[in-house]
């Protein structure tokens, strides 16, 4: 349990693995950059269970290879032994969540619902229960859905890839620390903006692949390690490769702190009070960046209205001569 970054990642020692290399061969995972479709990659750690390579195209940090079965038949392992973590920190868990679904309302004003993906014990489900939101969330494991479900929340069990909604379901669609545990994080965030409403808005959080640690200490670090991290994430994005990931599906990523300063400034009194506050967030986002010491990545991203009304797109003459 991260406390700093709200992640739900235990400590959890994966079943006794066997020891000798022959064993533990690798299978290709991710043939090419799930982002642009690179398949050059140069070598970013290489453990006996899985490898991880960076994208030559784009810089993505994608698993290239991983034993077949790494990290099957976890969940329920995984979801009980976490509990107690989970109902830790609730009260300051739920206000964070708060805070960011009051960034992205600021986008979509009119939002009436929202689905959050890897929804766990429901800190999201109960920021947005509280800002009178209608509530949805979605997780891989029953243990999650039941425990929203005691909660108080609506709740169904489904994957990211595959959800069980309708198209244009949802205003809101957050997913925090969800995208890189996907086997193909492109199709997550296509189902994403499936299920959203043209003008609706994805608030998207993952690990920070600029994030000091990460290319520090890659073989120590919790990141690539088949025993943490390893075998749970399958992609690290930057910043850039986030927002180009999302401008692929359609979803248009927004300078969210400029625009939020902006129209708060336009409400007047408090806005000495936004001032400071602003300048402070500028100061520690960018600090943060510089110094890498930024562990998650946050992104709201629209679904635009015009999108649903386009016509088809018509063969020119002239592109096709090109
Ligand atoms: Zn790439």
């Amino acid at each position: 349990m991260d406390a700093r970054t709200g992640e739900d990642f235990g400590t959890l020692s994966l079943p006794t693995m066997p020891t000798e290399q022959s064993a533990l061969s690798r299978a290709p995972f991710l043939a090419s950059c799930p982002v642009c479709g690179a398949t050059e990659a140069s070598e970013v750690i290489t453990f006996p269970e899985l490898r991880f390579g960076r994208c030559a195209g784009c810089g993505l940090i994608y698993k290239q290879e991983q034993r077949p079965g790494l990290g099957e038949g976890y969940e329920e392992k995984y979801f009980r032994f976490n509990r107690a973590g989970y109902l830790q920190r609730w009260d300051h868990r739920v206000r964070k969540c708060r805070r960011q679904l009051l960034a992205s309302l600021e986008f979509a004003p009119h939002a009436r619902s929202l689905l959050d993906v890897g929804c766990s014990a429901g800190y999201v489900l109960a920021a947005a229960k509280s800002l009178g939101l209608a509530e949805m969330g979605l997780d891989l494991s029953e243990f999650a859905v039941q425990l929203c479900r005691e909660r108080g929340f609506q709740a169904e069990r489904g994957s990211l890839t595959q959800m069980p909604f309708a198209d244009a379901s949802f205003d809101i669609v957050t997913a925090k620390h969800t995208l890189e545990h996907v086997e193909s994080p492109m199709d997550g965030l296509r189902e994403i903006h499936r299920v959203l409403r043209p003008g609706g808005v994805a608030f998207l959080v993952v690990p920070d692949a600029a994030y000091y640690k990460i290319p520090l200490m890659p073989r120590r670090g919790r990141s690539f390690r088949p025993d943490r991290r390893g075998w749970q994430h399958h992609v690290y994005f930057y910043e850039h490769n986030l927002a180009d990931a999302c401008t692929r599906v359609g979803l248009t990523p927004l300078k969210a702190g400029k625009d939020i300063f902006r129209r708060r400034l336009a409400r007047g009194p408090r806005a000495a009070w936004e001032y400071a506050r602003y300048a402070f967030l500028l100061g520690w986002v960018h600090g943060s960046r510089v110094t890498r010491m930024r562990r998650e990545l946050q992104l709201i991203s629209v679904k635009p209205v015009a999108a649903q009304a386009l016509p088809p797109p018509q063969a020119e003459p002239r592109a096709a001569v090109s």
